[in-house]
């Protein structure tokens, strides 16, 4: 009897350069495809208008079709993608032993709750004679792979960086050429569809007017965007109001590209000498650091990765929260940076940085607080990430700011705002404020403000804290932890 296997696909919903597609397609005869709307993760979601939802269903709807058309074009009699709604546990375990397979291979997921999951998968699957087995697939380098000389995990990115790039030759960036053995793709049973978005119990956003196209041709549209400006790269990339960074984050959130594919145009065009790919491949390296620190210390989703940081006292101040989350501080590129992640489920780089500075360091607040707002409501949500980027701006995670810098947040935006565009886009009814004042329209005199149609207040508010005096709290609360760094 010819072998069956069922490929489970996850944060991968592409049919190239994929992992566990290509070791499913090369070792079994007849290969299934399945994706699960996972109702334990989205029944837990907040709201039934999920752009990432919207994303997802649009990519899984693309994979089925890019399935199709690898079997037609390699003479297999099927293809196609087996799509499910309900919770992950019982639907792969009851479609493996429905499809008689001996085998369901997946890529790695790193986050705790999914390892768990993938646990209960397993154990559930062996029960029954199944095996399971799970692919690298989603980062370049994973788990044990970079360690330091002492076999222990870096906790310094620079170094954990040299080593990561050492490590990563020729065969780590080859892509898996799943199409060679793509005639091993076995024909859907009958009567499979897939839901529709209101058949799964959520409705559209206004995700298809954004710039953000979905699925595999959505990643390579913003790929080929991006290769041409690879090269400015390092001086764009810190000025939300250009067009400097990729925007790929979400495409390789859900697997859309593939890591692989981008990692190798950086090495080729960092190794001619182009500073932009040099500075892009960091990136990537920081999204594997993060990784592996999740990996190596799961206790930091809930807790500091430094355990002392977990003795820093925050306030609670719900006016100060509402007003952060509601684009409303009175620091305009706090605020344009907020209504950008409110409107399009995106925030630039720079802005992520300093608005997770302002609420912890300007506000007093738990990083916790915000590091779960920006999960309800980032597109490219990524706990590792996400995590990784919430503990560097409170100063409670591995290499992260040290405590006493604290972000101006009116000189961060004369810095990367400088003539106030990115503002004036989110904050129009600041758009006629001369650029010297965009930044902190407080200091404006009452007859300049009228002038510009603002009313301190009423039109704009005024700004919820003093930052000098922000500062010193801040610099009084963290200060039992002395100045090490
Ligand atoms: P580019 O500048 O084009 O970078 C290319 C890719 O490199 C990104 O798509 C991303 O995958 C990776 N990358 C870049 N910077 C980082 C970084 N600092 N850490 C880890 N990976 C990075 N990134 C997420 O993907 N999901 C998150 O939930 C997330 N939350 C963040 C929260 C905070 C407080 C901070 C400071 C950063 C966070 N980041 C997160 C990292 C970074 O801001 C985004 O990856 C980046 O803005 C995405 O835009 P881009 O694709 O245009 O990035």
């Amino acid at each position: 009897m010819p072998s069956r296997a069922l490929v489970w696909m996850r944060r991968d919903l592409r049919c190239v350069d994929n992992a566990a597609l290509y070791h499913a397609l090369r070792r079994h005869e007849h290969v299934f495809c399945a994706f699960v709307f996972d109702t334990d993760i989205l029944d837990a979601l907040p709201s039934r208008s999920d752009r990432r939802v919207e994303f997802i269903h649009a990519s899984v709807r693309e994979l089925d079709e890019g399935l199709r058309a690898l079997a037609r074009h390699s003479g297999a009699p099927g293809g196609g993608l087996i799509v499910r709604h309900g919770a992950a546990l019982r639907c792969i375990v009851e479609l493996a032993s429905q499809l008689g397979v001996q085998e369901v291979l997946t890529n790695r997921d790193y986050e705790p709750d999914a390892i768990a999951r993938d646990e209960q998968v397993a154990n559930a699957l062996h029960a029954i004679g199944i095996s399971f087995s799970d692919y690298k697939d989603q980062v370049l380098l994973d788990r044990d792979e970079v360690l330091n000389q002492q076999g222990k995990p870096y906790s310094v990115f620079t170094r954990y960086k040299r080593a990561w790039l050492a490590k990563l030759d020729e065969f780590q960036l080859k892509a898996y050429p799943v199409e060679r053995y793509a005639r091993n793709l076995a024909a859907l049973p009958e009567g499979e569809s897939i839901p529709t978005l209101e058949q799964l119990g959520f409705e559209k956003t206004n995700l298809t007017a954004l710039p953000l196209p979905a699925g595999m041709q959505g990643g390579e549209q913003l790929l080929q965007d991006f290769l041409p400006r690879m090269e400015a790269y390092k001086e764009a990339r810190d000025f939300p109001g250009r067009k400097g960074v990729s925007y790929l984050s979400v495409h390789l959130r859900f697997g859309t590209v593939s890591i692989r594919r981008l990692a190798a145009y950086a090495v080729q065009r960092a190794a001619q000498g182009c500073e932009g790919a040099q500075t892009w491949l960091s990136e990537l390296a920081w999204r594997d650091f993060y990784f592996m620190i999740l990996w190596h210390h799961p206790h930091v989703v809930t807790q500091a990765y430094r355990p002392e940081y977990d003795r820093v006292s925050w306030d609670d101040e719900p006016t100060l929260w509402q007003a952060w989350c509601e684009a409303r501080t009175g620091y305009p590129l706090i605020d344009a940076a907020m209504r950008q992640l409110l409107q399009t489920g995106y925030m630039h780089n720079r802005l992520r940085m300093v608005v997770a500075s302002f609420l912890t360091k300007d506000l007093g607040i738990d990083w916790r607080l915000g590091e779960r707002f920006f999960a309800r409501h980032l597109n490219d949500y990524d706990l590792a990430a996400n995590n990784g980027g919430w503990q560097w701006a409170a100063s409670t995670g591995c290499d992260a700011q040290p405590w006493f810098r604290i972000f101006n947040p009116v000189t961060q935006s004369q810095r990367f705002d400088p003539d106030g565009a990115f503002i004036r886009r989110y904050v129009p009814e600041l758009a006629r404020v001369p650029d010297r004042h965009i930044h902190y329209p407080a200091a404006m005199k009452a007859r300049e403000l009228a002038a510009c149609g603002v009313r301190l207040g009423e039109t704009y508010p005024m700004p919820i804290v003093d930052h000098a005096r922000a500062r010193q709290r801040t610099l009084m609360r963290f200060s039992f932890l002395g100045e090490e760094e």
